[in-house]
């Protein structure tokens, strides 16, 4: 080797080289920086290849879990064009209007009830409803109920950022309508609401009792009910056939109202299928009280997310969630048509075999219950060969075995996982 080509490249020369990652240059020069600054340019190029991976990108879920927390929960479809909009304007009067107008009627209209807000998700949701009705003041909620949700929200912990006072109430496995009215009337508390939290990710079985909402709203103070999940109706009307059997004993917006709940919350991007966003709907007066809060103006949802929460009640009241709302479709499809999927790709691909699966909805929706499935099988663990893939295929593996679950896969995407298959039988995989 001759003494020049011994000599590191340049910065520019090796950030130049990598222009085919299609990454920008000043993230290029970064890379050949620091490849060379470790003594090995050569390694630059599989350094901007890891980069890139990084990047927000999509993939084929074909782990079986519908709404995958790590995969950003509810798959949303949205495009739009660059154009203004009426977020805060009125068309009839030409002058400011509200942001909250448009599609907090909707999910109004939705849950049969008075008024409704959106903010930017729903643990926004609970910090609003609790800093604006019972900042300084007491909130009651079951010791059953002051739980933890997807790691980071936690009862105990969002109401004291609310600065409302938090009052257990009740025992871990049993809270009846009587300790509530005592926690009331108990002089020195002085109780704002109730706050009942449906323990979406967990399950308490054997001595439990809680108590309904429809006895809460007996109480002299508002019901505050976080359904977590989004259901809008526990009669499903928006799938062909009955309520599926995976969904019983998830509390649903519309009933939790009916029950007498002054306000509930819940997540968009959960059962609802939308876009992440938290929604307020109950009384118009309690609803008021929240979005005259200043919390509302640092929790509120841009243009973005507003567009796409229109598309999703907009396809609930057209009845068109089957078509429009990927969560819905993938629910809705027969096992049935999953195995003549499962077949055609077995078929194409050359490898795997068609097994029985059992999917989730995820996100901590309706914990403990599975929905039927069918999966393609492969054996051994091939997890990261098909993440290499491109685009990504997630799967799952379970005693050496790897599984793509199908409920969870678009069938359009049918032909990357097919791709994605038959690379695994060519000697180059990595
Ligand atoms: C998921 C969940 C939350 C948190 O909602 P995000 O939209 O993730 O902020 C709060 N409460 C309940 C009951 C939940 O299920």
């Amino acid at each position: 080797m001759s003494e020049t080509s011994a000599r590191p490249p340049s910065v520019d020369t090796l950030a130049r080289s990598l222009v085919g990652s299609g990454l920008p240059h000043p993230i290029l020069v970064d890379l050949a920086r620091q490849a060379i600054a470790a003594g090995s340019p050569e390694s630059a190029a599989a350094c901007a290849d890891l980069f890139r991976r990084t990047l927000l990108t999509p993939v084929v879920n074909a782990t079986g879990v519908l709404l995958h927390t790590n995969l950003g929960r509810a798959p949303v479809a949205h495009t739009q064009a660059a154009r203004a909009k009426t977020v805060e304007f009125d068309l009839a009067t030409g002058t400011r209007g509200s942001r909250q107008q448009a599609v907090g009627q909707l999910f109004a209209q939705l849950c049969g009830a008075e008024a409704a807000i959106i903010v930017n998700n729903n643990a926004s949701a609970v910090l609003l409803v609790l800093a604006a009705l019972a900042e300084g003041r007491d909130v009651a909620v079951s010791r059953g109920e002051s739980v933890e949700i997807g790691g980071a929200f936690r009862v105990p912990e969002v109401m004291e950022q609310s600065g409302a006072r938090l009052i257990d109430v009740g025992t871990t496995n049993r809270t009846r309508l009587s300790d509530y009215e005592r926690a009331i009337v108990r002089p020195g508390n002085d109780v704002a609401l109730v706050l009942k939290v449906h323990p979406s990710n967990y399950r308490v079985e054997g001595f439990v009792e809680d108590t309904p909402v429809s006895q809460l709203a007996t109480l002299d103070v508002p019901v505050v009910a976080d359904i977590g999940s989004g259901l809008i109706d526990a009669n499903v009307p928006w799938i062909s056939g009955a309520p599926p059997a995976w969904l019983a004993g998830e509390p649903a917006a519309v009933q939790t109202l009916a029950d007498g709940a002054d306000l509930v919350t819940f997540s968009g991007d959960k059962l609802l299928g939308g876009p992440q966003a938290g929604i307020i709907v109950g009384s118009a007066e309690l609803v008021a009280r929240c979005s005259k809060h200043p919390l509302a103006r640092a929790l509120r949802c841009g243009g973005l997310v507003l567009a796409a929460l229109q598309n999703v009640a907009l396809s609930y009241l057209d009845r068109t969630v089957t078509t429009d709302i990927a969560f819905w479709r993938m629910v809705d499809q027969s096992t049935e048509s999953l195995r003549i999927r499962a077949e055609r790709i077995v078929d194409a691909a050359g490898t795997g075999t068609v097994v029985d699966s059992q999917a989730l909805p995820g996100a901590g929706s309706a914990p403990g219950v599975s929905m039927p499935s069918v999966a393609v099988a492969v054996d051994g663990d091939v997890l990261k060969p098909l993440r290499n893939h491109e685009p990504p295929v997630i799967g799952r593996t379970r005693d050496g075995r790897t599984y793509l679950d199908l409920r969870s896969v678009e069938s359009d995407d049918d032909t990357i996982v097919i791709a994605a298959l038959s690379s695994l039988a060519q000697p180059s995989a990595t």
